[in-house]
C-alpha cells in the first residue's frame, strides 16, 4: 500500500490577513499572522514540501516530475490543483480571474506552460456574525459596469452575500468576487496565481495603494453576472456508508471536490487519480495512518481502498 504524502504548507502574509490559522490549524507559532497557507500546491509561487517518509524534503513539483506514478495524471503537464486556507481578518480586494484562454493569451507562461486561468471554489470554515462575501454584480452591460466603476459606485455595483460556516461557493472565471472580513475558507482552485484587482477600498500597503487591473478586469468579467443561486449549490449526496457521509460539493472541468463527514468507520474505493485531502475538523486514521485537523496530504494514485476511522471532516479534491 502506498504511504500518504504529508505536505508542509507555504505561508503568506498580506495586508488583510489574520492570526487565527496558526492557533486553529497549527501552521505556525501562536499569534503569527498568516493570510494564506498553501496546503497542497506545486505552483512556483508556493511549492509545498513532503514532510516524512520516502520522499521527505522533496517539493511537490519535484515529486510530480520524478514520480508521476504517484499521481496518475498522464497528459497533465504540471500539478493541476492548488488547495489553500485563507484567513481574511479584513476584506480581500474585489477581484476577478481570467479563464484559460485569456490567461494563455495575455499572461506570461509558467514553468514553460501556458498560464492557466483560475476556477476556484470556497468552503467556509468560519464566519463571524454578520460576515459576507461580495459575489457577482448588478451591471447589465459592460458599459454600465465601466461607468459604475469610474464613478466609484461600488455599493450599487457589487452584490453582498451573507455566509455561515459550512457554506460552499463556486467562483467561475469572470465572476467578480471578494472575501469579506471575519471569514476563513478552504479554497480549491486550478494551479494558478492570476488575479485582476478591480477595487481595493482605497487601502494602502507600505504607504502606497496596491496595483489595480481595471482594464483586464473589465475584459474578463462576465456581464451580466450569473444568478447568485448558481454560485452556491452543493451537489447531491454521492454516498452514505454507515457513519460516513460523502457530499459532492463541486464538479467543474478542472476538479471535483467532496466533503467527508465521518463518525466511526467507512471505506471507499480509490480513484483513477490521486486525491488531495485536507482535514478540516477532528482526527482519525486513514489506512492506519493517523490524520488530524489542519493536515493536508496526497493519497497516491493506485491506493485501492481508503479505510477511514475516527471523528472528522475532510475535503477531498481530485483533478478531472
Ligand atoms: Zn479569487
Amino acid at each position: 500500500m502506498q504511504a500518504l504524502l504529508f505536505l508542509e504548507p507555504v505561508k503568506k502574509q498580506t495586508i488583510w490577513g489574520g492570526n487565527s490559522l496558526a492557533a486553529e490549524y497549527g501552521f505556525g507559532t501562536p499569534g503569527e499572522f498568516i493570510a494564506e497557507a498553501w496546503a497542497v500546491s506545486a505552483h512556483p509561487a508556493g511549492d509545498c514540501t513532503v514532510t516524512g517518509g520516502e520522499y521527505a524534503g522533496k517539493t511537490l513539483s519535484q515529486l510530480w516530475a520524478q514520480a508521476p506514478a504517484l499521481f496518475g495524471c498522464p497528459g497533465q503537464p504540471d500539478f493541476p490543483l492548488l488547495v489553500k486556507f485563507i484567513d481574511a481578518a479584513s476584506a480581500l480586494s474585489v477581484q476577478v480571474h481570467p479563464d484559460d484562454a485569456y490567461a494563455a493569451a495575455n499572461e506570461p507562461p509558467v514553468n514553460g506552460q501556458p498560464c492557466r486561468g483560475k476556477s476556484e471554489c470556497w468552503y467556509i470554515l468560519h464566519a463571524d456574525p454578520g460576515a459576507a462575501l461580495l459575489l457577482g454584480h448588478n451591471a447589465k452591460t459592460k458599459q454600465q459596469a465601466q461607468q459604475m466603476i469610474a464613478e466609484g459606485r461600488w455599493d450599487a455595483l457589487l452584490r453582498s452575500v451573507p455566509v455561515k460556516k459550512g457554506d460552499f461557493f463556486r467562483i467561475d472565471p469572470g465572476t467578480v468576487h471578494a472575501i469579506g472580513g471575519g471569514i476563513r475558507i478552504l479554497e480549491v482552485q486550478q494551479s494558478s496565481d492570476i488575479t485582476y484587482r478591480l477595487y481595493d477600498y482605497g487601502r494602502l500597503q507600505n504607504g502606497k495603494p496596491r496595483e489595480l487591473h481595471v482594464e483586464k478586469s473589465l475584459a474578463v468579467m462576465t456581464v451580466p453576472a450569473a444568478d447568485a443561486a448558481e454560485e452556491r449549490s452543493p451537489l447531491p449526496l454521492q454516498a452514505i456508508a454507515g457513519t460516513a457521509e460523502l457530499v459532492l460539493l463541486e464538479r467543474c472541468p478542472y476538479f471535483t471536490v467532496q466533503q467527508l463527514t465521518l463518525d466511526g468507520e467507512a471505506k471507499f474505493a480509490g480513484a483513477e487519480t490521486f486525491f488531495a485531502v485536507t482535514v478540516t475538523e477532528g482526527e482519525g486514521f486513514l489506512n492506519g495512518t493517523p490524520v488530524k485537523k489542519g493536515q493536508s496530504f496526497i493519497v497516491p494514485h493506485g491506493t485501492e481502498t481508503l479505510r477511514w476511522c475516527g471523528t472528522l471532516q475532510a475535503v477531498l479534491s481530485q483533478p478531472v
